[in-house]
């Protein structure tokens, strides 16, 4: 068989194989995303699935577990070009700072106010839980209320999860878990923090 056959050949082999996959996956749901690990790409891969769906013209709402003055490029478009996102971050309150955890609990709590709200509606097809995982991770949140309130989301929504860790519970209630791993990042080499790459 000639090179060009046999590729011919095993091309036609892996179709067949897509094909069947394909077929096979007829099941028609929202579904739950987790990208974990140490590795840069977590948020970020989060909004290019934002603007998938904003190309479809779906709703979406992004609710943020992060300080507050951090400041990003997906902030400043969202909130100056998608006036139809659901757009709402944890905020100054929040310190990550043990010496303060009843603050940091109840800026946690109130963020997910917004969580559970856009959760429990129907217009809503993605909804991003930026930095969720710590609050599992520590304690802010209860863990189970989170789970339910994953679990019982109208059944076309789907969510994206993001953080590093956040305990096996949450692997086992979302679809898809993907973990990023860490193999080299441009800050350890003393390189800064870039616009448009990193914030
Ligand atoms: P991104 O928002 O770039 O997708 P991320 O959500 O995966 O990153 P976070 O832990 O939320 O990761 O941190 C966000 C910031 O920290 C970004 O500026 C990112 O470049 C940086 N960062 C992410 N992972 C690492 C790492 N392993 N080492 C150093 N800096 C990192
Ligand atoms: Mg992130």
């Amino acid at each position: 068989m000639s090179e060009d056959s046999k590729h011919k050949a095993s091309m036609e082999k892996l179709k067949e194989k897509v094909d069947s996959h394909i077929e096979a996956a007829d099941i028609e749901r929202g579904v739950a995303v987790l990208l974990t690990g140490n590795g840069k790409g977590k948020s970020s891969s989060a909004f290019g699935m934002v603007m998938r769906a904003l190309g479809y013209g779906q709703k979406v709402a992004v609710i943020q577990f992060i300080k507050g003055q951090q400041l990003s490029g997906e902030e400043m478009y969202i909130k100056n070009h998608c006036s139809d996102v659901y757009f709402y971050q944890m905020g100054t309150g929040f310190t990550w700072n043990t010496q303060d955890r009843t603050g940091d609990i109840k800026a946690a709590e109130d963020t997910w106010v917004h969580a559970e709200k856009v959760l429990q509606d129907e217009q809503y097809d993605l909804v991003v839980l930026d930095e969720l995982t710590y609050m599992i991770g520590y304690k802010y949140l209860d863990e189970q209320k989170i789970l339910n309130a994953i679990s019982h989301r109208p059944e076309h929504q789907s969510i994206i999860v993001t953080g590093r860790g956040g305990g096996s519970a949450i692997r086992e209630v979302v679809d898809t878990v993907s973990e990023i791993q860490d193999i080299k990042h441009a800050f350890k080499a003393g390189i800064k923090a870039r616009k448009g790459v990193d914030y």
